[in-house]
């Protein structure tokens, strides 16, 4: 007899994160508490689920701004990266490649090895808890400009743990292009970090190829601007580089807000034969997780189940995991997604 209802496969699924930013997976109550006991000033609210409310990119990057400077001492990070890892597990998240903003916090006097200590404590109380693997990402905030970014990659290098395996680049592109941080994303991958960076979310197409060819990234995260530029996008459909797509976020922070549209830049880089995986950027600002992602994919924007199987797959190929590793989970998640889908109703 066959049980299930779709949403419920879709969140039972096993599946990756590789663009989750924990500054903005902070639970708006979580937020509000930390801001109180940090004397952190929020603007008026009856609720605090008014707080997250914003329609442009810049008007977000404000609040994440505030929510980064309540989160400040070792439990606050740890308290903040385990319920936010929680909410991935609930997801039916495997494997998740975190990122966090150092300079949000650094900027208000809070250092790296303390933030860095309590998001591995959270990280690993996680694991120890859901079975949740997860590895960071600290990612350089691009506003900052290039001079820093190379100081950035030396303060990660220089407080190196295991699981913190890439460095990001993130924040607004208008203005600061990738052609900026090529010296810092040389020293990252001399010194063995992976390599990513938000592209063509509102940047231009050019941005998504420089990323690959001037910084060599392993893969990009949001990438929708590339659908103008058919030989860019010809060329990552020849490597297969795995973009990290974000469908709820690009209703408010990209050109493409209508995630029916036949046009939106998310189906028509899939049509077009990118390796696309889906992930949920800044779930709690976003009122959205992991595997309400995955039902948006579905039915609103109209991927089969077969598709639905193939992202999740994607996702494995994306991650910076061993070669064998990625074999035996593609052929569990497999066997796994297989039974689930198989008794939907
Ligand atoms: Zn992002």
């Amino acid at each position: 007899m066959k049980s299930m209802n779709v949403d419920d496969a879709l969140r039972k699924m096993p599946k990756t994160e590789l663009h989750l930013h924990l500054e903005g997976a902070v639970d708006v109550y979580t937020f509000a508490e930390l801001a109180k006991k940090h004397g952190v000033a929020l603007p008026e609210h009856n609720d605090p689920a008014e707080l997250y409310q914003y329609d442009s990119l810049v008007d977000f990057l404000v609040m994440y701004s505030a929510v980064s400077h309540a989160v400040r001492d070792h439990g606050d990070f740890q308290r903040v990266t385990y319920e936010c890892l929680q909410r991935c597990s609930n997801s039916g998240a495997r494997y998740v490649e975190l990122f966090f903003s150092p300079e949000s916090h650094l900027e208000i006097g809070v250092d790296y090895p303390t933030m860095l200590a309590g998001v591995l404590q959270g990280v690993t109380d996680a694991q120890t808890d859901f079975g949740l693997i997860t590895n960071l990402v600290p990612a350089i905030n691009r506003e900052l400009g290039g001079a820093r970014s190379v100081e950035f990659v030396q303060m990660v290098q220089d407080h190196r743990e295991d699981r913190v395996i890439g460095v990001g680049l993130d924040f607004n592109e208008a203005g600061f292009p990738p052609e900026n941080y090529v010296e810092a994303f040389e020293l990252a991958a001399k010194v063995g970090l992976h390599r990513t960076s938000h592209a063509g979310e509102v940047g231009p197409a050019a941005n998504v190829g420089n990323s690959i060819d001037l910084l060599d990234c392993e893969r990009v995260d949001h990438g929708y601007n590339i659908v103008d530029d058919p030989a860019i996008v010809a060329a990552c459909v020849a490597s297969q580089i795995g973009f990290t797509v974000c469908p709820t976020t690009t209703t408010y922070t990209s050109a493409f807000r209508d995630l029916a549209a036949p046009d939106h830049a998310i189906r028509q880089m899939a049509d077009a034969g990118l390796n696309l995986n889906i992930n949920s950027d800044d779930p709690a600002m976003f009122t959205s997780d992991l595997a309400d992602e995955f039902s948006i994919v579905h039915h609103t924007m109209g991927f089969t189940l077969a598709e639905m199987k193939q992202f999740a797959l994607n996702g494995i190929d994306a991650a910076w995991i061993d070669d064998s590793t990625k074999a035996q989970w593609r052929a569990d998640w497999s066997t796994e997604i297989d039974a689930l889908f198989n008794e939907v109703s």
